[in-house]
């Protein structure tokens, strides 16, 4: 039954969450429309090109919002409303992407963090709830707050996150910027879209929070009973 309860600890973070995707529906639609004088494809090229890193190949990929970079490939991946379209949303996601290639060619910290991270995170989402619910029904502290335990790999990957995205949108709006492609309300529509973007990864890491605070509340309940 306390299973139920605690589950409303997670509503106000599932709330911003639906916010910030919401928010990032509006503000790519809003900048889809607004014209840049590049696309998206060019804008990623550029990026690369202005911080000296010359050997990451673009391609299209289906779908909308698929946009990303695979550091496996070294590829950019832009989607079908950013590859070939001239809009502020397109070079501004299409930058943001190529900063992430700039960040694995430069060496940047935290990127290589999370990469590394990603093998003991999924351990941590596969086997934390499994080994809570165990541990609470043996009525075995230790195994419960081992899940516990496990489900801190999870926030410590959103945690990870927030600075390699911030960065990369930073390292995307300052190379526009010294392109002196982009008028500044293009500009500033860009970074518009980027920070609505950013904000759900603000939420996943609000998200993991309130998770671990809501297994948290089940093991400590198991040792109660
Ligand atoms: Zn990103």
């Amino acid at each position: 039954m306390y299973f139920d309860s605690t589950y409303l600890i997670l509503l106000p973070a599932i709330l911003f969450a639906l916010w910030a995707q919401s928010r990032v529906k509006s503000t790519y639609a809003k900048y889809s429309k607004a014209f840049a004088g590049l696309t998206g494809e060019e804008a990623a090229r550029m990026v690369l090109e202005m911080n000296g890193v010359n050997d990451v190949t673009i391609e299209p990929i289906a779908g909308e919002l698929t946009d990303h970079f695979d550091p496996k490939t070294n590829t950019i991946r832009l989607s079908k409303g950013v590859y070939n379209v001239t809009s502020v949303a397109a070079v501004g996601i299409a930058a943001h992407e190529a900063g992430h290639a700039v960040q694995y060619a430069v060496g940047y910290s935290p990127i290589k963090l999370r990469t590394a991270i990603i093998p003991v995170t999924n351990i941590g989402s596969t086997l934390s709830w499994p080994l809570l619910l165990i541990g609470v029904l043996l009525g075995n502290q230790t195994l419960a707050m081992a899940g516990v335990l496990l489900f801190c790999a999870v926030v410590v990957f959103q945690l990870v996150t927030l600075p390699v995205e911030f960065n990369a949108s930073n390292r995307a709006l300052d190379t526009l910027g010294a392109s002196g492609y982009l008028q500044p309300e293009q500009l500033d529509g860009a970074g518009k879209v980027l920070r609505a973007a950013a904000m759900t990864y603000v939420a996943a890491l609000a998200q993991a929070l309130a998770q671990l605070l809501r297994l948290l509340m089940i093991a400590n309940r198991s040792r109660r009973d």
